[in-house]
């Protein structure tokens, strides 16, 4: 295959827009804010749970305390009533069972009441790791959310990036002959590298240098005959920067 040697060059810009939409393309599977979103949805759950967990035994502890509460009344109102029937006056006999049955009353109420305090203690304990759960749980969504938008502006910027690239992309094709277009994404499909300068005697696509065998072919080489790299495959351009 022939092409003049400005067409020949003017591949290296189709290289160079390629190099960089593959760049682009590198970037957006490796941005650093995935790996950051993908921990920071886990620590977001973690501290989710932390708030559930806190949250349900805060839940126990108020369903403790109003069980109690509702005793301690029934042990209330039932050394009211046998206050009442005291004072009312009832026989001697019944007077005693009622005196003894308010003694034991008043010990289970204390009993109770030490209980509901202790209770009580121990909510105001969980309330506070509730708030600290809820605390560390919106750091946490903070951290998310501002990873993610890190991510949509990178990932913005390289849309902007790549949208420029594929502009220059189809100006630098309108250039190009079909066939030369043709073997060049061929070669790139295959290995990566459609074309590279030869510089200083080195294949700029897989920077080996050319033996000398290779160079005094290309020195005997027209200019517009279309030469390939014998170990990337690549098509080599030459320009008086070749070392030939
Ligand atoms: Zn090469």
């Amino acid at each position: 295959m022939k092409a003049a040697p400005a067409v020949q060059r003017r591949l290296l810009d189709l290289a160079e827009v390629d190099t960089e939409l593959d760049r682009v393309a590198h970037r957006r599977r490796n941005l650093p804010e995935l790996a950051e979103i993908a921990e920071a949805e886990q620590v977001l759950r973690a501290k989710r749970d932390a708030v559930v967990a806190a949250e349900t035994t805060l839940g126990d502890l108020n369903r403790d305390v109003k069980r109690l509460e509702t005793e301690i009344d029934q042990v209330r109102a039932r050394s009211d009533r046998d206050r009442k029937l005291l004072d009312d006056g009832v026989p001697t006999k019944q007077a005693e069972n009622l005196n003894h049955e308010l003694e034991t009353l008043k010990r289970r109420q204390g009993v109770l009441e030490d209980e509901s305090l202790e209770l009580m203690e121990r909510r105001e304990a969980v309330e506070q790791d509730v708030i600290f759960a809820k605390g560390e749980l919106a750091t946490a969504e903070e951290k998310l959310s501002d990873a993610q938008s890190r991510r949509d502006q990178a990932f913005a910027d390289l849309e902007t990036t790549e949208a420029r690239s594929g502009d220059r992309r189809k100006t630098v094709l309108t250039e190009l002959p079909t066939e030369l277009v043709t073997l060049y994404e061929r070669i790139r499909a295959n290995k990566g590298t459609g074309a590279a300068l030869l510089r200083a005697r080195r294949c700029g696509a897989c920077r080996l240098e050319l033996d000398r065998t290779a160079i005094s072919d290309l020195r005997t080489a027209a200019a517009d005959e279309i030469a390939r790299c014998e170990e990337c495959g690549a098509i080599l351009v030459r320009t008086p920067e070749s070392g030939l």
